[in-house]
């Protein structure tokens, strides 16, 4: 129940990868007959992954990550553009893969306004509008938040940065594969994707490139990627991508149904006594539930659901490599002790009723015992 820290890849993913390592291991830059078929294989995949979000071919660039990708969009709209303005909007609840980049351009000389958001973790719309100066060169909001699955407001805000001309970027690594997207009707101008969060391989991303948006790229050499990212392309995990976009195309039915497991679940678990859903009720990912419990800490339910075979992840500090607790759920409103006591639980496409009727009769046991060796009250 930790999807949204990765999935395994589907066997029809890996099934189509693997000539591609052996018998198919042309360089796709190679003129003779196995590189031309490596580009080939490159190019179809391209095609499918442009058409998980409605864009076109030539406007997916593939990356290492979603992590690249957002590295991509943002340092590559900050560099080229730092001539016209040095200033970017984004949320205060965005990915460390964002933040951190953000972080780093204020380093280097770049203003960067981080957005509060609402309780539920929503951004406001007229607070987008309202950060613009004409200095502006970038808006980046997530699609959908890691943690506690909040949808935003992606048109609206999109609708904003065409009137101002401002490019807009969205890491959308939550939801691409799970919610049918349109990057026309989202008004985005880039769009980050990562293969492992969708039943593909680690270690390939993309990034959506609008046509007519221009970026500096990060590495520099052979010219790969149209000069955006230059490098051998993965071949194999290209192939793969494009082969859990395909399958994620034909599958939105499916993820749209867990949100009745997920329903169930946050039902079942806020029977626990002094116990809440963090995040927006309804706006929020299709797979995500996020609670929080007064007076224990992540960990150890994660460490004694692990015991009772069931994976999860927590917004606690001891979890990540910082002492803080989750940025997330600080931006939220919690207390610290507050974000210490979250667990989040992500459905994925193995999951069923009975897991999730297995976790609601495993979780009241753990919360009591864990509440009576508590030192944090009670
Ligand atoms: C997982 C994730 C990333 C990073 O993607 P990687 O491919 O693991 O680098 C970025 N943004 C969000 C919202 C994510 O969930």
């Amino acid at each position: 129940m930790d999807h949204s820290a990765t999935t395994a890849a589907n066997p029809a993913v890996t099934e189509a990868m693997l000539p591609y390592f052996s018998e198919n291991f042309g360089n796709p830059s190679s003129l003779y007959s196995i590189g031309r078929q490596a580009r080939r294989a490159i190019e179809e995949a391209r095609q499918k992954v442009a058409d998980l979000i409605g864009a076109k071919k030539e406007e997916i660039i593939f990356t290492g990550s979603g992590t690249e990708s957002d590295n991509l969009a943002i340092k590559g709209i900050a560099y080229k553009n730092r001539k016209k303005g040095d200033h970017i909007i984004t949320s205060s609840i965005e990915h460390h893969a964002v933040l951190h980049v953000c972080k780093y351009l204020e380093s280097q000389g770049f203003k960067v306004t981080y957005l509060p958001v609402n309780k539920d973790g929503i951004v406001n719309p007229a607070d987008v509008e309202k950060a613009i100066t004409s200095q502006t060169i970038l808006i980046t909001i997530m699609h959908a938040n890691n943690e506690i699955g909040t949808l935003q407001p992606l048109e609206d805000i999109g609708k904003i940065a065409r009137e101002k001309n401002i490019p807009f970027h969205t890491d959308a690594v939550q939801t691409a594969g799970k919610l049918p997207l349109d990057v026309e009707a989202l008004g985005v101008s880039l769009l980050s994707m990562s293969a492992h969060k969708m039943y593909g391989p680690k270690g390939v991303g993309a990034l959506y490139l609008r046509k007519g948006i221009f970026i500096e790229p990060l590495f520099h050499g052979g010219g790969h990627e149209r000069n955006l990212r230059s490098g051998t392309e993965n071949v194999p995990g290209i192939v793969g991508f494009g082969k859990a976009a395909e399958l994620a195309k034909q599958r939105f039915p499916e993820e749209a149904k867990l949100a009745d497991l997920r329903d169930r679940l946050i039902k079942g678990v806020l029977e626990i006594k002094d116990s809440y859903l963090n995040g927006h009720p309804t706006k929020r990912l299709p797979n995500n539930a996020n609670f929080r419990f007064s007076y224990i800490e992540g960990e150890s339910m994660i460490l004694n659901l692990d015991m009772k075979g069931v994976s999860a992840s927590t917004g606690s500090a001891c979890s990540s490599t910082s002492l803080e607790p989750s940025h997330v759920l600080m931006a939220i409103g919690l207390k610290p002790e507050e974000a210490h006591g979250s667990l989040r639980l992500t459905l994925g496409l193995g999951n069923t009723q009975d897991d999730v009727d297995y976790v609601v009769s495993v979780l009241p046991e753990i919360v009591n015992k864990l509440r009576m060796i508590s030192p944090l009250g009670r």
